[in-house]
């Protein structure tokens, strides 16, 4: 066995994450139905009006609005019908005075024409004439040729995260494409010998691979490509080969053989192909984790146990995923509600507790390092400084949901 030397306290490990994040600079064209969520690498300016013409934002008649002055129920407007204008045509007509085109929502404004009355303010009392029972100012009812965006116009920003609404914004320009940063990849394994694939038989004392799947999901929904290889055994050898075979990744993830057994050679394969940065941090649970740089590449060596693993991957894992991603930080949701049962909490150790929220109150949740239901079933977790002990029943507390 090898000892931790040291553990370092959390907002150590958080600050020497945050100095060895290099965001991404790769960039790639993401078409616009993958576009949702991607970070803008190059801002766009509209190169067209929209809408690109004035249109009618009823169902009504274009008119020219000084002839509906005074009109009303009991002396309405008689204007002659020119024309019927759907979506999609321009009118050849003109709409002089004294004349009117029925038009329909979206339909181009036909020349002449100034206002737009809806069709509930108006009557046809034969095939060639409308009533209008309601007056209408110039501009009623239409949508100004570049009211939403003009030409010119600046669409979206370098940096810009593309919501469902600027994805939109980009579509009503005419963009089928956006320059976006790329997505990081992320090489994620899991070593041990006793780790066995979801799906194939399991031999005696073996395990199903957890961890691969919770840090592919966390991977993927905070901006990353996640890329997953099949199980390293527990030799030096096999560590190393598979580091050198995510050479091509942004960032490496592995989980397991992180600790001090004699089979934890994670620290060993980092001696042949990197530099640490840290190996030990003094949180519960989770306290096993290394952080170092593989030839320039970012590794996280995540604990074996799954909600150890889980639980640093989104303390740590997340906020440097996201900075590589150069998506803006998350930020968790959180309640503030009594707990339900007291919890003694391990001395100089940042304890991360999982709880359960029933009828507004924190159950504890958490059942052992090893148990994937410490997580699955809870809510979310609370936070135990290192310097305390014991958190009472009843005491308020700040729960962070996942
Ligand atoms: P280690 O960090 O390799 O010493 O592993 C600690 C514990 O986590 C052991 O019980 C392992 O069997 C278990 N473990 C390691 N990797 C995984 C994994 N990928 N999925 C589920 N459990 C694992
Ligand atoms: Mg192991």
């Amino acid at each position: 066995m090898r000892p931790f030397a040291s553990t370092i306290p959390l907002e150590e490990a958080r600050r020497r994450l945050d100095a060895a994040v290099r965001p991404i600079a790769r960039v790639e064209r993401a078409r616009l139905e993958e576009a949702a969520g991607r970070v803008v690498a190059a801002g766009v300016v509209s190169p067209i009006d929209v809408p690109p013409f004035a249109r009618s934002a009823m169902d009504g008649y274009a008119i020219v609005a000084s002839d509906s002055r005074g009109a009303s129920r009991e002396t309405p407007a008689r204007l002659r019908l020119l024309d019927r204008i759907f979506t999609g045509r321009l009118s050849t007509r003109t709409v002089a005075a004294g004349a009117c085109a029925e038009i329909a929502t979206g339909a181009p404004l036909p020349a002449g024409a100034d206002a737009v009355v809806m069709v509930e303010d108006t009557a046809r009392p034969n095939e060639r004439e409308v009533e209008i029972f309601a007056e209408a100012r110039a501009g009623q009812n239409v949508g100004r040729r570049g009211g939403d965006i003009a030409a010119g116009d600046r669409v979206i920003d370098a940096g810009d995260l593309l919501t469902p609404s600027r994805v939109g914004a980009l579509a009503a320009v005419g963009c089928a494409e956006a320059e976006v940063f790329a997505r990081p990849r992320v090489a994620i394994l899991s070593t041990g010998n006793e780790v066995i694939e979801p799906g194939e038989p399991l031999p005696p004392g073996h395990i199903y691979d957890v961890n691969r799947f919770t840090l592919a999901a966390i991977a993927a929904a905070h901006g990353g490509a996640p890329e997953s290889r099949r199980a390293a055994e527990d030799t030096v050898e096999a560590l190393v080969a598979a580091l050198d075979a995510c050479a091509a990744a942004d960032l490496i993830v592995f989980s397991g053989g992180s600790s001090v057994g004699e089979r934890d050679l994670v620290v060993d394969a980092i001696a042949a192909r990197g530099e640490m940065i840290f190996h030990g941090i003094a949180v519960r649970p989770g306290k096993p984790t290394a952080f170092a740089t593989v030839r320039g590449t970012p590794f996280f060596g995540m604990p074996g146990n799954p909600t150890s693993c889980l639980s640093n991957a989104y303390i740590l894992l997340v906020p440097f995923l996201r900075a590589l991603a150069r998506l803006p930080p998350h930020t968790p949701r959180t309640v503030r509600v009594p707990l339900g049962r007291r919890i003694a909490s391990a001395v100089n150790r940042h304890q991360f507790y999982t709880v359960a929220l029933r009828d507004g109150v924190a159950q504890p949740a958490f059942k052992g390092s090893g148990d994937i239901t410490s997580l699955s079933r809870a809510d979310g977790y609370i936070e135990i400084p290192a310097d305390q002990s014991v958190v009472e029943e009843g005491t308020t507390v700040t729960v962070t949901l996942f």
